[in-house]
């Protein structure tokens, strides 16, 4: 049995999902729009999906429209902000340790003429509330933080950020990327005082290709994709029913169950974290405090990420390497923590799902042993 503990960049679809997947494809595979029974049976699957993750956010299913994944949310919902409240006011602040699909989104606002400022992190991988907030002006259309960093686990003071803004700047639109807190930390939109909240269906035991953006009630999000007007127009193009209905299937049973698979990770990450430091040459990244412990992130000393990488593959143990956020290409997040290069260079993301044993946990520890004296030797 492999031991996957790679769920931060994706997870095992449950089987609630590919029920659900498979009875869209094969059984229900009319289009939402056409108006016979087939067309209003693919509808009815649409909003019943569309319940379950406003359930899941504490919000009117109106509030959500359903996209192609989290990129294509924090585009649209950046942009689109920038479109319309974006005309005079043209400062944005952002967390310096976003998911690309934000950072690079902020990139094309400069390019565009806007100024980013991004609050870098404090040690622990945490972004100071204080700090973010006294960055935001009267200039200021948007800001943007993360729930739970993708890399170390660590959880932003999401509601005290945006409660400081809104007090100050109640105009200042309020965006969280929360696709490493979705189904893991319990979520109410109207309490994190958040205008916009990107989530992913592939980090929940859906299908890849489908995501969700939750728009606050008389907020105006100009549209990335035009055409058919699906989505009340603001994300045109027929709907990919199956996804859509694998990612309401999947919301809808994890929903009962946050806190006890949430205590699970616990266990399971403390337990690592245990038999991790009491290893002289292993430093634990991810702090102990206000971490999400889906995510565990670890450097073994004087072995490169890749190379740990490929020998825990080949003992059948999927991890990712600690500091890259796309194949090879360093993000940055444990630089902009103080970490040394060193230490950054060999890190390893280990990350949960409600699918994950200690089994897995056990085979992870003696690999990671065998590969430290291996590797050392060979050096
Ligand atoms: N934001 C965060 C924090 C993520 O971890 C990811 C996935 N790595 C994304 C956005 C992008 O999600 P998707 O794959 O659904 O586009």
């Amino acid at each position: 049995m492999p031991a996957y503990l790679d769920n931060a960049a994706t997870t095992k679809p449950c089987e609630e999902a590919v029920k659900a997947c498979l009875a869209a494809m094969t059984e229900n595979y009319g289009n939402p729009s056409s108006l016979h029974k087939m067309g209003i049976n693919a509808e009815i699957a649409v909003t019943e999906a569309r319940k379950a993750i406003a359930a899941a956010l504490v919000c009117q299913p109106e509030c959500i429209t359903f996209t192609s994944g989290a990129t294509e949310a924090n585009n649209t919902l950046i942009l689109g902000a920038a479109e319309n409240y974006g005309r005079r006011k043209k400062k944005a602040v952002i967390s310096a340790v976003e998911h690309p699909s934000v950072e690079e989104t902020a990139k094309l606002l400069e390019k565009n003429g806007f100024t980013v400022v991004r609050i870098a992190p404090m040690k622990n991988g945490e972004i100071d509330a204080d700090e973010f907030a006294a960055a935001v002006d009267n200039d200021t259309f948007l800001v943007s933080c993360m729930m739970v960093n993708n890399e170390t686990g660590a959880v932003m003071p999401i509601k005290r950020i945006f409660n400081t803004v809104k007090k100050l700047y109640p105009d200042c639109i309020t965006h969280c990327d929360a696709v490493q807190g979705f189904m893991k930390l319990p979520i109410k939109a109207a309490d994190l005082s958040a205008d916009l909240i990107t989530v992913s269906g592939h980090k929940v035991h859906a299908p890849k290709g489908v995501g969700a953006m939750y728009i606050k009630k008389g907020i105006r999000i100009a549209p990335r994709m035009i055409g058919g007007g699906q989505e009340k127009a603001l994300r045109s193009g027929t709907e990919a029913v199956p996804l859509i209905s694998a990612f309401g299937a999947a919301v809808r049973t994890q929903l009962p169950t946050i806190p006890t698979a949430y205590s699970n990770a616990e266990e399971l990450n403390g337990r690592l974290r245990k038999k991790l430091a009491a290893l002289d040459y292993i430093t634990i990244n991810s702090n102990a405090d206000n971490q999400c412990p889906y995510i565990l992130n670890f450097s073994v000393s004087g072995i490169r990420s890749e190379i740990m990488l490929h020998f825990l593959e080949s003992k059948g143990i999927y991890v990712s390497s600690g500091s890259a956020c796309s194949k090879g290409a360093h993000s940055g997040v444990l630089k902009a923590m103080g970490i040394p290069d060193k230490t950054a260079d060999s890190a390893i993301r280990v990350s949960f799902s409600r699918m994950s044993s200690c089994g897995e946990i056990e085979a992870l520890v003696t690999a990671v042993q065998e590969g430290y004296l291996s590797l050392a030797k060979s050096k």
